[in-house]
């Protein structure tokens, strides 16, 4: 099947582009390329040597937009305008993060809802993958400048926990950017490339990556076969890395010197200071036995030894998570037969002495761990160019397969250039109550609206007994033979109804019409991501004024006329702006109508709960 790419800047198609790998990540970001002259992956650089552009994005004034160390360096100056760790938001809702919500020094937008998280500076909502696209703009542009080549393809890392919709946001985010994403693929999948394992067809191997960062660490067991690598575990610690051992050395410092709490909490530049003092002797005592420097009065002192008991607990910790790793992984430490290290952190010796006993192997760590991940990118990117002729290629799909959802959306279940056969599966539910059969849909594209793909088939599953809208299980599978045909099963799991029907997906398609479809695609991103931003806002907004609507009739006794009154005229507000609001209008009303109608559900939890416990009161709400 065709591999296709799009010089974005001509319009042209062009059969020979280079196609860069892009470790897009939660600190760092990079770029890297197969040398054409040495063949062998290297990190794109700045004149200045480094290769490392912080995944931080400033909004300044005039909207202008600032990415990588200028931005980081506002982190501290501008907090409510510099976004960094984006891709902690990736594909979540409020409601997933609301535990870690305080870790954002910016304003994450509470909606109180399972709907996709935004991200508020000054009157402007930001989503996670439009955060994420200012970063690959930024990285787009960088490499074009040092490669002096457009750059318009691009196959790019997510953590091999990533689901689904984190994914999709990660392919969104680089159709925004201008990018046609051939592949998204797995971290420790990419580092293991990096260091040539898999890249033998013969080879049938486990592997354990150990990816311990700034921020977090991440282990993944992986098995690879045929030239197929199947992540069996992974386990980690999204709040454990780099920055906690800098914790560990101020503390240190603090106590030795007598620096009181109030002293810090008034000192910023102080405790700012002496943060990146105990980073400079975190790294210094990589290769050194002590770090000796001051702050003014304050001597600094800290040797090797002090340091590595300091952060022995925490590696145990990353042990212990190995074990489990293995544990769900079936496999015993003695199964594993490569170990590769990722990750800054694990420069540190004690780490990598500590992981190489566990394993009793000797460690992958003579890359850089900060490139490692975009190196296999390369490399990944390199066999999909066809460059690298031992290593076949699997068929893929060339479009993306997907089903038709609320409000004319494509839902993609196969992400096009996925290796068949393959199998995904989805649940959906119902939008109205007693609804007795759903239509499903089956469109081949990469478009954001249906309407603009190919419909491939359509049938309706019948005999769902009636229940209340949101409570049928309809699992749809695609399975994708050897042979590319697609096989398209809808179940309702509470009742056991079954339908399937088989399609043909590339059936009457040319390449030149998989070409002119991919194109729409990146030209219309923009287009099609607000479009999709506001079919979704229009979805939310009817669904929250139904169940307002609903609430309010069940429970009029406990409202007041004047509460009636006022959620009645911000339900009129919400649906005079589902015809003619902007996405950005939808979901301030959403939030509004959201914050008039919370008390109200608390309220009735109390009664409820009084009513439970024999008229207690356990709130003086009401
Ligand atoms: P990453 O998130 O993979 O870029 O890793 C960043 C983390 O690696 C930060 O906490 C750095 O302080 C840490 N790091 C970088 N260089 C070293 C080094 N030589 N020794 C120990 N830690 C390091």
């Amino acid at each position: 099947m065709a591999k296709i790419g799009i010089n974005i800047a001509t319009g042209s198609l062009q059969k020979e582009e280079m196609i860069v790998g892009i470790d897009l990540g939660t600190t760092n970001s990079l770029v890297a390329i197969i040398h054409p002259d040495s063949n062998q992956p290297v990190a794109l650089r700045e004149h200045n040597g480094t290769s490392l552009v912080p995944s931080i994005v400033h909004f300044g004034e005039n909207n202008s937009i600032t990415v990588g160390e200028d931005a980081r360096k506002l982190l501290i100056r501008d907090p409510a305008n510099t976004i960094y760790s984006t891709k902690r938001l990736m594909g979540k809702s409020y409601n997933d993060i609301r535990d870690n919500a305080s870790f954002y020094a910016f304003k994450v937008h509470d909606d109180n809802t399972e709907s996709l998280v935004k991200v508020q500076v000054g009157p402007q909502f930001y989503t996670p993958v439009e955060l994420s696209s200012f970063i690959l703009k930024e990285l787009r542009s960088r490499a074009e400048h040092i490669l002096k080549t457009p750059v318009t393809k691009a196959v790019i890392t997510v953590p091999a926990y990533f689901n689904d919709s984190q994914r999709q946001a990660t392919r969104d985010a680089g159709r925004l950017a201008g990018l046609d994403v051939l592949r998204i693929i797995n971290e420790p999948t990419a580092a293991s490339l990096a260091y040539g394992i898999g890249l033998n067809k013969e080879e049938e191997k486990a592997i354990a990556v150990y990816d311990l960062g700034g921020g977090t660490f991440d282990i993944s067991i992986l098995k690879i076969h045929n030239g197929i690598f199947e992540v069996l575990s992974t386990h980690g610690d999204t709040y454990l890395g780099g920055d906690d051992f800098d914790q560990l050395i101020v503390k240190k410092w603090v106590k030795e010197h007598k620096i009181g709490e109030e002293r810090l909490q008034n000192d910023k530049e102080l405790m700012q200071t002496l943060r990146l003092k105990a980073e400079t002797a975190k790294v210094h005592l990589s290769s050194k036995d002590v770090f000796i420097d001051h702050i003014g009065d304050i001597q600094l002192q800290v040797t090797v030894s002090e340091f590595n008991k300091l952060i022995q607990p925490y590696i145990t910790k990353t042990l212990g998570a190995c074990e489990i790793a293995l544990k769900d992984a079936g496999l015993k430490k003695q199964d594993i037969n490569e170990v590769v290290m990722v990750g800054g952190s694990t420069r540190t010796p004690l780490i990598k002495s500590l992981v190489s006993d566990f394993f009793g192997l000797s460690l992958h760590d003579t890359l850089n761990p900060d490139e490692v991940v975009a190196l296999g990118a390369a490399v990944q990117a390199n066999i999909l160019a066809g460059n690298n002729k031992e290593m076949l290629l699997l068929d893929i799909t060339p479009l993306s397969l997907g089903v038709e959802t609320m409000g004319g959306l494509m839902d993609v279940l196969i992400p096009r250039n996925t290796k068949i056969p393959t199998r995904v599966s989805r649940n959906y539910t119902s939008q109205k109550d007693g609804q007795s059969g759903i239509v499903i849909s089956v469109f081949q594209g990469e478009r954001d609206l249906v309407k603009d793909n190919r419909k491939l088939a359509s049938f309706i599953l019948e005999g769902i007994p009636a229940m209340p809208a949101g409570l049928p299980k309809v699992e749809i599978s695609f399975l994708i033979n050897a042979d590319g045909i697609l096989l398209v099963n809808a179940k309702e799991i509470r009742s056991g109804t079954e339908q399937s029907i088989e399609v043909k997906p590339q059936y009457g398609l040319t390449d030149s019409e998989v070409e002119k479809m991919l194109m729409d695609s990146i030209i219309n991103a923009k287009d099609d991501i607000k479009t999709r931003a506001l079919t979704e806002a229009k979805t939310e907004a009817a669904q929250l004024i139904d169940t307002t609507l609903n609430f309010i009739e069940k429970n009029k006794e406990y409202l007041t006329p004047s509460e009636v009154d006022q959620t009645n005229e911000a339900i009129n507000a919400l649906r005079n702006l589902i015809s003619q609001g902007t996405k950005d209008e939808l979901q301030f009303q959403i939030e509004k109508l959201n914050e008039i109608s919370r008390p109200y559900a608390e309220r009735l939890m109390d009664i409820a709960i009084r009513k439970a416990i024999g008229g207690k009161n356990i709130s003086d709400n009401y």
